[in-house]
C-alpha cells in the first residue's frame, strides 16, 4: 500500500504492474484504490499520476462517502430507538440525572443525562460509551487474536480507536493499526475478522492472493464473517 497526502488529504492505493500502455486508476465501491500501470513504469512515475489526477480521486471518494452515508440508517437519539452493542440490540431508555453515562442493565440501554432532550448530547453521552467499551474490549479481542501470530516473531503492533466513515480498519506499515470504535456494535466474531485482517497486513500489506491465503490459513471461515460484516455499511 502507498500513501501520498494530497490537498492535507492521505490517499492510499496499491499498484499493480500488467501488460498495458496506460496508466489507469480504479476506486472500488469500498473506497480502495487501485493503480494500474503498465509494466516498465517505477513507482515514481506511478505516483506522480495519483498526484496529477489527486483532485478527481478526493472527488470521486466523497460522492463514495455520501452515497455510503445516506444509505446509513440515521439514529435520532430518543427514548426506545435501537441501538447496537456487540452485535445484539437494545432499546435505549434515557432518563434524567445530574451525571452522564449509560448502564447496559438486563436488555436495554439506560442513558443518564442532566439534558435528555438534548439529542445532541445523547448522541455524545453514547458515543463516549461505545468508545470506552472498545478501548476496554478491543485490547482482550487483540491479545487473543495475536496468539495466532506468534510464530511470526512480528513486532507487536500499536493500536489506536477511531471513528471512520468508510473503513473498518486499517493497517499501516509501520505497524499502526487503527480500528473503527463503531466495530463495537458488531460481534465478537466480526471484531475478530477485522483484528486478524489487519494482524494479515502486518506480513502481507496488500490485497493480493499471498493475502488471502495467509487470511485462509489464520482464520479458515474468514469469508462468512467478512459477506456479514459487508452488509453493515458505517
Ligand atoms: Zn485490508
Amino acid at each position: 500500500m502507498e500513501t501520498i497526502v494530497y490537498q492535507n488529504k492521505e490517499i492510499q492505493f496499491e499498484i499493480k504492474h500488467s501488460k498495458r500502455r496506460t496508466l489507469g486508476i480504479k476506486i472500488s465501491g469500498d473506497g480502495s484504490i487501485l493503480a494500474r500501470s503498465p509494466m516498465g513504469l517505477i513507482k515514481s512515475e506511478v505516483i506522480d499520476f495519483i498526484k496529477s489526477n489527486g483532485s478527481w480521486i478526493l472527488k470521486q471518494l466523497k460522492k463514495l462517502e455520501s452515497s455510503r452515508v445516506s444509505k446509513t440508517y440515521t439514529n435520532d437519539y430518543k427514548n426506545n430507538e435501537i441501538h447496537r452493542f456487540l452485535g445484539q440490540s437494545y432499546p435505549l431508555q434515557i432518563s434524567l440525572a445530574k451525571k452522564r453515562g449509560v448502564t447496559l442493565f438486563q436488555n436495554s440501554l439506560y442513558l443518564k443525562s442532566p439534558t435528555p432532550d438534548d439529542t445532541n448530547d445523547i448522541k455524545k453521552v453514547l458515543q463516549k460509551f461505545y468508545k470506552s467499551q472498545a478501548s476496554l474490549i478491543f485490547p482482550k479481542i487483540i491479545d487473543k487474536c495475536w496468539l495466532l501470530f506468534e510464530k511470526y516473531k512480528l513486532k507487536t503492533p500499536i493500536y489506536r480507536y477511531r471513528l471512520m466513515k468508510r473503513k473498518w480498519g486499517t493497517c499501516r506499515q509501520d505497524g499502526l493499526v487503527t480500528l473503527n470504535i463503531e466495530l463495537i456494535k458488531e460481534d465478537i466474531k466480526s471484531i475478530e475478522y477485522v483484528i486478524i485482517h489487519e494482524m494479515c497486513h502486518l506480513i502481507v500489506p496488500n490485497h493480493s492472493k499471498n493475502f488471502y491465503d495467509l487470511m485462509d490459513l489464520i482464520l479458515p471461515n474468514h469469508k462468512e464473517t467478512e459477506s456479514i460484516l459487508d452488509k453493515t455499511i458505517i
